[in-house]
């Protein structure tokens, strides 16, 4: 069976991966089942390029098709900060919490309607031959007043989808993946891919 390894260490973000791309006749592994070890410097100055970094890089030192993510918040008040420092606003090692409460001190006084947000997710796909596909997804949302539900990740507590009628936190993980940005690149992907794993 193709191998596809995605290049990222994080179980929430393969836990959805998997989720939407399991029934590829493929096997996917993370870069931790990969054995792989690598510090890559995300220096893109898109979500596209950095995506497109760390798929070139992993796959140039293996033999296989890797898929890569970068993502993010974009909030329009704030200029789309964090953007594609969303991991390491406030520093990597600072709880969401507290980059929770940050985001949304800076936003009081701000108009209801001029909360408007988005997560953004764009995915590349590096060919050991050196060929490299992208796709991009977005979920748009509004940034709430506090903090709500307890599933998801990082920003999800404070994404409030008007729609819904929730944060993203509040989602199961079925229902984050059916609206997501990542869903919406994931499944973008995985119809680029298909002729690629002789499906
Ligand atoms: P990446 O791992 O470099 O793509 O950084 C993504 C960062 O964006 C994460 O660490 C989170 O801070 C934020 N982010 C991306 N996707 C989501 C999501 O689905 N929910 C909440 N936060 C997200």
């Amino acid at each position: 069976m193709k191998k596809i390894i995605f290049a990222t260490g994080n179980e929430n973000k393969m836990r959805e991966i998997r989720q939407i791309l399991g029934d590829l006749p493929v096997e996917i592994l993370s870069m931790k089942q990969a054995g792989i070890t690598a510090d890559i410097v995300e220096n893109g100055t898109t979500f596209e390029e950095n995506a497109l970094i760390k798929a070139r890089a992993i796959a140039e030192i293996t033999n296989e098709i890797v898929l890569a993510d970068d993502s993010g918040l974009e909030i329009d008040a704030l200029n789309k900060e964090p953007g594609i420092y969303s991991a390491r606003y406030m520093g990597e090692d600072t709880s969401y919490h507290v980059k929770n409460q940050n985001l949304i001190e800076r936003l009081e006084g701000v108009e209801e309607e001029k909360r408007t947000a988005r997560f953004v997710c764009a995915i590349a796909a590096a060919f050991p031959e050196g060929k490299v596909i992208t796709t991009a997804g977005i979920v748009e949302g509004v940034i709430a007043h506090e903090e709500r539900g307890e599933n998801g990740f990082g920003y999800d507590p404070i994404f409030f989808v008007p729609e819904f009628g929730c944060t993203t936190a509040e989602l199961s993980d079925e229902e984050k993946n059916k609206i997501s940005h990542r869903g919406n690149a994931l499944r973008a992907m995985k119809e680029k891919l298909l002729p690629f794993i002789g499906v």
